[in-house]
């Protein structure tokens, strides 16, 4: 039988979608986009992951129209937890979320222990806003950190290092030029690590092959869990609409 997770890992690259395949007795293959934002593919059960990347490579322009007409649509209804007097995570750590007309909204670190203060009364697009800035200034930081340290073992150097605002990937390598969304200051250190690793490798191998997998997995064995737990903060960003 086929396993599909690495075609899955790949279709997100393309479309930046949540993806899922659903292998069935069928003829044909049929790509659907979900309300929610999830790509499903319908295929036959022999059907090569390659005919599949094809198939989604040619149609990568209809799904991201479906992707952003569901977004908008979601945007509207999915419930959202994330909010002042609640918590968020960072690096993988539930900080409290505290309202504060004293001073201008920022954070405090207390011995490890993180709490961010937004302003009052802000509307859900406001409170995002400086969420993300908050978020893209702490997180900066770390990732420079850590990608110095990577760097200098990996033998790897990136020519720059932007912290930006993507949706669907955590993280990106054009040349030498990396970029890191600042959702991805939510996910734990570990997985941070595992998405520093996997961008540097990029450096070298600009594909998914197998001595892409090879390099990674050299610095960051277990790097398949932080994939796990990556997905699974996907699934609460997407969810929450953060
Ligand atoms: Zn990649």
């Amino acid at each position: 039988m086929f396993n599909d997770n690495e075609t899955v890992r790949e279709i997100c690259e393309i479309t930046g979608a949540h993806t899922e395949i659903k292998r069935a007795v069928r003829k044909t293959i049929a790509l659907y986009v979900r309300g929610n934002g999830t790509l499903e593919i319908r295929c036959p059960k022999s059907l090569s992951a390659k005919a599949i990347i094809k198939l989604v490579q040619e149609k990568a322009d209809w799904i991201a129209k479906k992707i952003n007409k569901a977004e908008k649509y979601s945007g509207r209804h999915y419930i959202k937890q994330v909010h002042p007097g609640g918590s968020i995570p960072f690096l993988g750590k539930d900080c409290p979320v505290i309202e504060t007309d004293i001073f201008a909204y920022g954070a405090k670190s207390n011995y490890g222990d993180m709490k961010f203060y937004v302003s009052k009364g802000l509307s859900r697009e406001k409170f995002l806003e400086q969420i993300k800035e908050i978020y893209k200034k702490l997180f900066a930081e770390i990732l420079n950190d850590h990608i110095k340290y990577f760097s200098n073992i990996m033998d790897l150097y990136p020519q720059n290092v932007r912290v930006g605002t993507a949706r669907r990937s955590w993280g990106s390598c054009k040349g030498k030029n990396l970029t890191f969304t600042w959702r991805l200051a939510m996910a734990d250190m570990d997985a941070v690590d595992y998405v520093i690793i996997h961008e540097l490798a990029h450096i070298k191998h600009k594909n998914h092959g197998k001595l892409f997998w090879k390099e990674v997995e050299k610095y960051k064995p277990d790097y398949k869990e932080c994939k796990y737990r990556l997905d699974e903060l996907a699934h609460k960003i997407e969810a929450e609409n953060l």
